[in-house]
């Protein structure tokens, strides 16, 4: 299971995903300046063959994880470095996704289910045309077959695939609740996500009223931008 420290810099991302800026020594540096004891680097992993876009390409990985690690040595007496990937669960990658985790180069992978693979092996990329008002059902099975797997330490921004929906309904409890049940006994966390709770309808405050005690949960960043670290100290109220 991952310790994560109550002063941790949880959910960070790199230009290298190309829709992030600033460069990695700047968010050490700010986060440090902050008074973090830990930083989680968390970039949009790649997957072979590239057909996600913006994100970091799959010849790229080599130079974020020689990259980090050198960081890592260099800023040990400041802060603690971590190094992880966020990752969407698709089915035809799940050895991929497995041979990542067990590659040594990480220290967490986090489940964030922006896409999904659908039964006929085609994948949801979540542009405009595509079915967007539905994704969440996707989304949610991409998820809990996620979850199954056990190749993830954390689950980023569940009640973020109901970000299409304005109001709560018992529809949106039930997916929530498959979600819950699946994480329930294992030693994966759901994170509650700050970048979700300041945009409109992406944090649901009743998923996490559901969420029971025995369950673990953390706070996450997701920043994109130096501006947006900040310690984590205080309860995430959504914008509606
Ligand atoms: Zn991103
Ligand atoms: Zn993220």
């Amino acid at each position: 299971m991952i310790q994560v420290s109550k002063n941790a810099m949880f959910h960070v991302h790199t230009y290298r995903c190309r829709h992030a800026t600033g460069t990695d020594r700047e968010y050490i540096e700010r986060a440090i300046e902050l008074g973090a004891d830990q930083i989680w680097f968390t970039d949009h992993a790649p997957y072979p063959g590239d057909k996600i876009g913006t994100r970091m390409l799959f010849s790229e990985l080599p130079e974020y994880v020689s990259t980090m690690k050198a960081l890592e040595k260099e800023y040990a007496r400041d802060i603690d470095l971590k190094i992880g990937l966020e990752m969407e669960y698709l089915p035809s990658y799940e050895n991929y996704i497995r041979d990542t985790r067990s590659s040594g180069d990480f220290d967490l992978l986090i489940l964030g289910q922006h896409y999904y693979e659908r039964p006929d092996g085609s994948f949801y990329f979540g542009r405009r045309g595509e079915d967007c008002l539905n994704e969440r059902f996707g989304q949610c099975e991409g998820m809990v077959r996620g979850i199954k797997s056990g190749l993830f330490d954390v689950v980023a921004h569940p009640d973020r695939i109901f970000r299409n929906c304005t109001v709560w309904t018992p529809e949106m409890a039930e997916l929530s609740k498959k979600i819950i049940d699946a994480v329930r006994g294992t030693d994966i966390f759901l994170e509650m996500n700050y970048s979700s709770s300041i945009k409109k309808n992406h944090y649901w405050t009743e998923f996490w009223d559901m969420v029971p005690k025995d369950v673990k949960t953390l706070k996450g960043l997701d920043a994109h931008e130096v501006a947006a670290l900040r310690l984590l100290d205080f309860e995430l109220v959504p914008v509606r």
